[in-house]
């Protein structure tokens, strides 16, 4: 990807989380051009003038505008958080099978109208969202990118902050797998500051105890399902964790995510896209990190994978 001095995002999908994605991108300056574009162009048009409305209050001028498929055409990212909501009784296959509908209706026009930038998906179920972009899209696979558990990664250093009195920012920890129920912390590579987490456990005396991390990462997992209990859909954390993800690409930073990737032999896996600790930059994922996972870690990895590929199979595509 060539870098110009306008930095351009295009958004399909003007909904909650596409929107908090939207008013971060705004809050934090972190593009020149943000194009809003949805089915429902009326949407698209007040939440342009909505956030057009914040522009004299805001750290650097933008342009936002509500726009079609023929705007992805100069953009650097192009982000896609449309989807449709499960219907009562509908499985998660049939929804998943809409969704894969609402793709092809965005992804064929977003390449046909010439855009060579990078795909960051958002929708869920997002690994699987991601690979079906890539199917569809033809792009090489370190153009497509999944938001994977980047989220997660970012609730786990928050709580394991909090267990262990110490600002987030110096926890380095992952969450690795599938965004969802198989997801899960490789213990082993939990660092505070440059000390390994279990190793703090073992010298705490018991006062730190490794089923308390245990209690951390279901915490971390099951987060998404309480706040959808208490208010009904989860979109600022998701916004915020697309809006750091953007700004390592259009920065060219080379900062370490644990995005949703495409695997050609990584972690012993094939035809998947998972979460990951990936290099960022504006060429999209420039590397994949390879951790030294236990032999029990690398099973629970290997289990999400299978659980991805056999979603992605059912789907027949
Ligand atoms: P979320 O909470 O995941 O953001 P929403 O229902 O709030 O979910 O937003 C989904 C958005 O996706 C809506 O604005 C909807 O109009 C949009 N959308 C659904 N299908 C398509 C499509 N085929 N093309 C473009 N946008 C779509």
């Amino acid at each position: 990807m060539t870098r110009t001095d306008n930095r351009k995002i295009a958004l399909v999908g003007t909904g909650m989380v596409g929107m908090s994605f939207a008013y971060s991108l705004l809050n934090q300056s972190v593009c020149d051009e943000l194009v809003l574009i949805d089915l429902d162009k009326k949407r698209a048009m007040g939440e342009a003038m909505d956030l057009n409305h914040g522009l004299a209050f805001s750290p650097a001028n933008m342009k936002i505008y509500a726009g079609d498929y023929s705007d992805c055409a100069d953009a650097d990212i192009v982000t896609i958080c449309a989807g449709v909501a499960q219907k009562p009784g509908e499985t998660r296959l049939d929804l998943l099978k809409r969704n894969a509908q609402v793709f092809r209706s965005v992804v064929e026009p977003v390449v046909a109208s010439g855009f060579h930038g990078i795909f960051l998906i958002a929708t869920n179920p997002v690994d699987i969202m991601a690979r079906i972009t890539y199917q569809l899209s033809g792009f090489p696979k370190e153009r497509v990118i999944g938001s994977g558990t980047t989220l997660d990664s970012a609730r786990l250093r928050y709580l394991l902050g909090e267990y262990l009195q110490v600002d987030p920012r110096n926890i380095h920890a992952y969450v690795m797998g599938e965004h969802g129920d198989s997801e899960f912390v490789p213990w082993s590579q939990a660092l505070l500051s440059t000390k390994p987490v279990l190793e703090i456990c073992e010298e705490s005396s018991g006062a730190l105890r490794f089923s308390d991390l245990e209690q951390i990462s279901q915490d971390v997992k099951n987060a998404a399902y309480k706040i959808i209990e208490a208010k009904k859909a989860t979109y600022y954390g998701i916004g915020m964790s697309l809006t750091r993800i953007a700004r390592a690409i259009l920065g060219g930073e080379n900062s370490v995510l644990t995005v949703s990737a495409c695997l050609s032999g990584d972690y012993g896996e094939d035809e998947v896209f998972v979460g990951v600790p990936c290099i960022l930059n504006q060429n999209g994922v420039s590397r994949i990190l390879h951790l030294n996972l236990t032999p029990e870690e690398q099973e629970k990895f290997h289990h999400s994978c299978e659980t991805l590929r056999t979603s992605f199979d059912a789907l027949s595509l």
